[in-house]
């Protein structure tokens, strides 16, 4: 297989050279989806950048992570937030989450397991591109607004970490394939909950930003209404993804998987 240059920069700033020099340069996070791309001359890039030696990226910590932070990184650390340990545990088997990364699995948005327990987090988006200033951007609008097409990702932050979460994904078999449908809901101070889904066919966005406040008890009343509500939309989300892909949602019925706590 011939493969393209590859370009591995070691800071943020020799990163931002290689884009504005190269614009045609592929970021690669983990390479899990985009080297296997390189075996067909139709879809690999003459140059390919790599992120995971730019410093500061693979971090993560209790208010955010760098976009080279990998899967297993984000499940391990007990220091990062349910549902995105919860999120990145669910993915593929520990061969895969040793390479891919958050980065990798935002910018690919499908299924978007990852971008789903942000967008419930709550989490802003830093993004890097030629000619535009470096800044941070509410995650929800940047993916409504198609990005990060023709930006590389830095890193993901968040203000403020959940009382409670909940991450589920929907299967075709009990608890293995590919998702359906992907939920996660985080619940905060003041009864303030943010709910968010996604799936291969549902681009990740947020359902919900607030829940009614009659609903919301103290303690296990909170819980109980959390469960509720993901169960709700998570059957309104499946619902809407399988009256879209109606020709394929033919074989075993669904059965909901519930992952992370
Ligand atoms: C067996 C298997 C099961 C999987 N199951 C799931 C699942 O259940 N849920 C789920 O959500 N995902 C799932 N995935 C997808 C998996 O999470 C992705 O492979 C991974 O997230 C891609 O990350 P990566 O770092 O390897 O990306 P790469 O392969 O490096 O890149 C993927 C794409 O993103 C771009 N990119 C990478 N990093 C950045 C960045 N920082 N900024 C901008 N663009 C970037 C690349 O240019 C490329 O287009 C599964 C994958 C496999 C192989």
């Amino acid at each position: 297989m011939t493969v393209p240059e590859v370009v591995a920069p070691t800071s943020v700033a020799e990163l931002a050279r290689v884009l504005r020099d190269r614009p045609d340069a592929v970021p690669v996070g983990g390479g899990t989806l985009e080297v296997p791309r390189w075996a067909d001359p139709r879809t690999r890039p003459a140059t390919a950048v790599l992120l995971a030696g730019v410093e500061g990226l693979a971090s993560a910590d209790r208010l955010g992570c760098g976009a080279a932070a990998t899967l297993h990184t984000l499940a391990t650390d007990p220091r990062v937030p349910q549902p995105l340990r919860a999120a990145a545990r669910s993915v593929a088997g520990p061969a895969v989450r040793s390479l891919a990364t958050v980065g990798g699995n935002v910018a690919q948005a499908a299924p978007g397991c990852l971008a789903a327990a942000l967008l419930a987090l709550g989490a802003e988006v830093e993004l890097l591109a030629p000619g535009r200033p470096r800044g941070w951007t509410p995650l929800a609008d940047a993916l409504a607004a198609g990005e990060p097409r023709g930006a590389v990702v830095l890193g993901f932050r968040w203000h403020e970490t959940p009382l409670g979460a909940v991450f589920r994904k929907t299967t075709r078999s009990q608890g293995a394939g590919p998702p359906l449908a992907t939920v996660a809901a985080c619940r905060f101070a003041g009864g303030r909950v943010r709910l968010a889904v996604a799936g291969p066919d549902i681009p990740p966005h947020l359902l919900a930003v607030e829940a009614p406040a009659p609903l919301i008890g103290p303690g296990a009343a909170d819980a109980a209404y959390l469960r509720w509500l993901v169960r709700r939309q998570g059957r309104l989300a499946l619902e809407a993804l399988l009256d879209t892909t109606a020709g394929r949602s033919a074989g075993p019925s669904p059965v909901d998987t519930e992952k992370g706590n």
